[in-house]
């Protein structure tokens, strides 16, 4: 008797033949009572969710957070005291592009994990980079319909983009670490990753701390200029997703090191810059980067679509010992990443084994499509029959003091919060002079593509002359802008 399994219909039942349909006759029209057949069509119409509207191409492992470091003096989260080991879960991914889009384009990375931690799952959705281009969530629709595809011809257009950037002055620090190598990637293994916006920490006797991780590859930053980035387009579109998968199975663990900058809460309200500005680093030399533990990649997802697609990860996961800070992105995120996995996977994606949390589920929300765990009796709170009951004393120090008037502005209370200086420091201090001679071509490149027109070209160049006047200047000559 063979050993293979005997297919089946999805109901269990063994399936009369995995090649003919039934038909009345070898050349008769095919039966509605073929229910196999009308199931298997059914069903492949259904295969996709819909993609994420952004970071929609990506790839993702599993692995585990080490901590060497005894940091309880800042935050009493479990995952981060002495010796604690998680299990997790990262997605990497490129923004703009589609679900089949290639890899190697010029993109920040999303930077997901998932902390499957003993008090609940703990994301840290982060990036590649430390900023972000805006630090309002009221352009983020806006600055994304600027990356993607027109309205017309569904053509992306970089004239868009730079028509959105430049009269956005605060995108210059992002759109500054774009245009430098660290825009193309060698590998998802060679970037560092960073939770990017800044959290609030508190430890057991509740005393308060804002905190900004970092994620430094132990594999050294590798990246690709943007000559060997368009090679690669034509030549393999999976290549970070293959990179990633390749190393782990072949018994290489990628690793990061992992770092915090802690700042004591009652810094914030006088610190140069806005502390909770996404646009904006915490300069090492103000905060230095302390090291907490190690984070290793070592196992490959076994099912893509299960465990990578469906993955949902959202930054108001926050477990005991970590809160919110008032970053504006973070505050929008901390509603629209659970509102897209609702409307992707449904009410109750969190019920999915890739998504579910270690620990015991004991919520009251109940049934929606797919309600796999339902809750038992009783289904409501307060109630005298031992039902589920919170405690506050667990969130003891998430909690601080906000007063002011209720307004809609940009205006700052930090004396060095302008929208160049940090793009300008990372130029003048930090890149080197193939770095800068990299970045310009860049720029060149991507801001000489046939739509741009010739104000946008003015605008790129005043941009860039903001940021530093070299800079703008030998953008204006690679662009052969008038007072080159
Ligand atoms: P530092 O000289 O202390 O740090 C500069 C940091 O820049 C490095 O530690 C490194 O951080 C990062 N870096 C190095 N090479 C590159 C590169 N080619 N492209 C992008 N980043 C690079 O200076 P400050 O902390 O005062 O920051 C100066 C500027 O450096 C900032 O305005 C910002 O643009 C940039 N930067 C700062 C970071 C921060 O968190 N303070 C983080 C990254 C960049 P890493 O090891 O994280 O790559």
């Amino acid at each position: 008797m063979s050993e293979r399994p005997t297919t089946t219909t999805d109901a269990g039942i063994a399936a009369p033949s995995d090649e003919h349909s039934q038909s009345i006759g070898p050349n008769g029209p095919l039966l509605l009572q073929d229910h196999y057949l009308i199931q298997k069509m059914a069903h492949f119409n259904r295969e996709r969710v819909p993609e994420r509207v952004v970071h929609a191409k990506g790839g993702g492992a599993f692995g585990v957070l080490e901590i060497t470091e005894d940091v309880s003096q800042y935050t009493k989260a479990g995952l981060f005291q002495p010796g604690a080991r998680t299990e997790s879960l990262v997605r990497f991914s490129t923004v703009a592009g589609e679900l089949g889009s290639a890899d190697s384009g010029r993109d920040p990375r999303g930077f997901a994990i998932k902390f499957y931690t003993e008090d609940g799952n703990y994301d840290l959705v982060g990036n590649n980079t430390p900023v972000f281009f805006i630090r309002d969530p009221q352009k983020f629709s806006d600055f994304i319909h600027s990356q993607k595809r027109r309205a017309d011809n569904h053509l992306r257009d970089n004239n868009m983009q730079w028509d959105f950037w430049t009269l956005s002055p605060e995108s210059a620090h992002q759109v500054s670490f774009l245009m430098t190598d660290r825009g193309t990637p060698f590998s998802w293994r060679h970037m560092n990753g960073y939770g990017s916006h800044t959290f609030l920490w508190y430890n057991a006797a509740g005393e308060k701390f804002w905190v900004k991780y970092h994620f430094k590859t132990d594999q050294g930053i590798k990246n690709l200029t943007g000559e060997e980035a368009d090679a690669l387009l034509a030549v393999d579109a999976d290549v970070h997703l293959r990179d990633l998968y390749e190393t782990i199975k072949r018994g290489e663990h990628p690793s990061w090191t992992v770092q915090v900058q802690v700042m004591p809460f009652e810094d914030a309200a006088d610190y140069r810059f806005n502390p909770f500005d996404l646009t904006k680093v915490w300069p090492h030399a103000d905060y230095p980067p302390i090291t907490i533990g190690t984070w290793t990649l070592n196992r490959n997802p076994e099912n893509y679509f299960a465990e990578i697609e469906q993955a949902s990860f959202e930054p108001a996961n926050l477990v005991p010992g970590i809160g919110a800070s008032p970053d504006k992105m973070l505050q929008g995120r901390l509603f629209s990443y659970p509102d897209a996995h609702r409307y992707r996977i449904g009410p109750n994606y969190l019920q999915l084994p890739v998504n579910r949390p270690k620990n015991a589920v004991h919520s009251y929300n109940k049934d929606g499509a797919m309600a796999f765990v339902n809750p038992p009796d009783p289904v409501y709170a307060p109630n005298t029959v031992g039902g589920p009951a919170a405690d506050p004393e667990l969130w003891k120090g998430d909690s601080y003091e906000v007063a002011g008037e209720i307004i809609r502005s940009a205006y700052t209370l930090h004396r060095e919060d302008d929208d160049f200086g940090q793009p300008r420091a990372l130029w003048e201090k930090v890149l080197s002079d193939t770095d800068r001679d990299h970045m310009v071509s860049n720029i060149v490149g991507h801001a000489s593509a046939a739509e741009v027109t010739a104000d946008t070209k003015k605008r790129v160049v005043e941009y860039w002359r903001n940021v530093q006047k070299d800079l703008g200047d030998r953008v204006a000559k690679g662009l052969g802008v008038n007072g080159a």
